[in-house]
C-alpha cells in the first residue's frame, strides 16, 4: 500500500504539477490520499492515473531504501510529512527511477508485489482532491 501511495503521488506530480498528497490514510484494504488541487478530476483523468500507476507496477521496478543525512535530505526532499522522531539519517525510499521520497513505512521489494491498483473514487471539496484506492492481487 505504501509503495502504491508513492507511485500515485509521483504520478499526480508528473500529470498535474500538484504537490504530493499532504495527508493520507493508508490501510491494508483501502487507502486515501488528499491533494491540494483546484478542480475535480474527469473520468478520463482518473482512468489515465490508474493506467499510469498500473504501468509502473507492471514494470516490476525495484523498491530500495537508502539512508541520507538529515541536512542533505532537507535539500532534496520535503520532510514535513515525516514524524519528528524519524531521526538522522533519514530513510529515503526509491521506486526504480520513477520516485524517491522520505518514508518510514513498510514497502514491497518489487512493484509487481503491489498488485492491481484501482481508484474507487475521487472527490473535490474546498481545494482538496481526495483519491480513494484499493489494491487487489495480480491474476
Ligand atoms: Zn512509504
Amino acid at each position: 500500500m505504501h509503495s502504491a501511495e508513492h507511485i500515485l503521488n509521483q504520478t499526480m506530480v508528473r500529470s498535474f504539477g500538484c504537490g504530493r498528497c499532504f495527508s493520507s490514510h493508508i490501510e491494508k484494504k483501502k487507502s486515501k490520499c488528499d491533494y491540494r488541487f483546484d478542480r475535480p478530476l474527469s473520468d478520463e483523468e482518473v482512468d489515465g492515473i490508474m493506467s499510469k500507476v498500473n504501468e509502473v507496477i507492471r514494470s516490476n521496478l525495484p523498491v530500495l531504501e537508502e539512508f541520507v543525512a538529515r541536512g542533505e535530505a532537507e535539500k532534496r526532499f520535503n520532510l514535513s510529512r515525516l514524524p519528528e522522531d524519524a531521526g538522522d539519517p533519514v530513510r529515503i525510499v526509491s521506486i526504480g527511477d520513477y520516485d524517491a521520497c522520505p518514508c518510514i513505512g513498510p514497502h514491497v521489494n518489487l512493484t509487481t508485489e503491489i498488485g492491481q491498483f484501482r481508484i474507487i473514487s475521487s472527490t473535490f471539496q474546498d481545494g482538496v482532491l481526495r483519491i480513494r484506492f484499493r489494491l487487489s492481487s495480480l491474476t
